[in-house]
């Protein structure tokens, strides 16, 4: 069985049950799976770390998630959106701490008003030192001419978490409705894709009815969609959502954050030259949660520029991590917990996906 274990470490090309026996590693070989995580990085990429200035645009959404605190259905939150200025000084403020990029993200709305304003932001972030940040959209499901008109104003990358790519279980944490379709879901991604985004996709890891083969399926899905960018992180139980009542069918804290870091390990072996988040979840239920990640195999992490009062009310799941840190001290904490584990932040750079870049050229 070591054995066996040894031999498909060495693999790239894994099938769904060499994935199930590395996703079901424990001590020893658990360790060893997370070094060759990390070692295909190095290989492939390098020790250095991309940042992402999170801007958490608003918490109004359409949507009824079972598992999200932002849900339509969630009469306690204190829904906010950014002003025009605020979002544009969350881009300044990334300029000044010298990120290569920020990350638009709110909840999902899609009047006439809402695209209009993101069209305009991202002109006018594409201004700021003539066109030197990044930017990322997370505003979920928009019909295709919504994502043409922000890549056409200056958005390059787009995140729209599948959640899970099983359409059984996709239906037991969303409404089974037109707003939540499972298909829609899929075709935005393609959409995506076929306008020229970075698309990057991703799933929660320890939701209540998920198995080993889901998440085997997960990273075939990852695979097989050839995504540019994934983020994986584990799901976060929260108290005014439906899913919480099924919080006993999920592992521990400490076991869904370990499955965390073997699928984004067994991912980065499947997958040497994306771009993987280190998501800020890792860290809420682990204080080193996002460090174990990046030595696992991830290579992005998303800090938050979001100011004050704003960011407790973008409440997706309770105890999230940095929620009071300020822009500058979580640069210079982040500096030194990466350090600590042999990576550096690579600043003043957009940190586009090596998969992404060689492929267009191929094109
Ligand atoms: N509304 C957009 C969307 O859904 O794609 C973007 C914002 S949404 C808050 C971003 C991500 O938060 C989702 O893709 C989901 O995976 C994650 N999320 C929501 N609720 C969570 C929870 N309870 N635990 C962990 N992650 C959660
Ligand atoms: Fe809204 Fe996104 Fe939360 Fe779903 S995950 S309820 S779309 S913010």
């Amino acid at each position: 069985m070591a054995e066996r274990f040894e031999d498909i470490l060495r693999k790239t090309d894994l099938d769904k049950e060499e994935i199930k026996v590395l996703l079901a590693s424990e001590g020893d070989q658990m360790d060893r799976l997370l070094r060759r995580g990390l070692e295909v990085k190095l290989d492939h990429l390098d020790n250095s770390v991309h940042l992402r200035g999170l801007i958490e645009f608003g918490n109004v959404c359409e949507k009824n998630c079972l598992y999200c605190g932002l849900r339509s259905g969630n009469e306690k939150v204190d829904r906010y959106c950014l002003s025009d200025e605020e979002v544009l000084e969350c881009a300044r403020l990334a300029r000044e701490l010298r990120y290569g990029s920020v990350a638009i993200q709110s909840g999902e709305r899609s009047d006439p008003e809402f695209v209009a304003r993101i069209t305009q932001l991202v002109r006018e972030i594409k201004k700021i030192d003539g066109g030197s940040l990044g930017i990322t959209l997370s505003l979920g499901e928009q019909s295709e001419e919504t994502y043409r008109q922000w890549f056409e104003a200056g958005a390059h990358r787009y995140l729209l978490r599948i959640e899970s790519s099983d359409e059984e279980l996709y239906y037991k944490i969303h409404p089974r409705n037109d707003r939540h379709s499972f298909r829609r879901r899929l075709e935005c991604l393609e959409t995506l894709q076929r306008i020229g985004y970075q698309t990057g996709t991703g799933v929660m890891v320890g939701l209540p009815f998920q198995t080993l083969d889901h998440l085997a399926a997960d990273l075939l899905f990852f695979k097989r969609m050839d995504v540019a960018m994934v983020g994986l992180g584990p799901y976060i139980p929260h108290p005014d959502t439906p899913l919480y009542r099924f919080r006993d069918l999920i592992p521990s804290d400490a076991a869904r954050m370990d499955m965390t870091l073997r699928m984004i390990a067994v991912l980065r072996i499947m997958m040497p030259e994306i771009n993987m988040v280190a998501a800020t979840a890792n860290q809420t239920i682990d204080p080193q949660g996002r460090e174990k990640a990046i030595a696992a195999g991830a290579n992005v992490i998303m800090p938050n520029l979001t100011q004050g009062d704003y960011r407790e009310s973008y409440f997706i799941y309770p105890n999230k991590a940095c929620v009071k840190d300020t822009p500058d001290q979580c640069q210079t904490c982040l500096d030194i917990r990466l350090a600590a584990i042999g990576h550096r932040i690579l600043y003043d750079a957009w940190g586009d996906s090596l998969a992404f870049t060689k492929k267009k050229r191929l094109l």
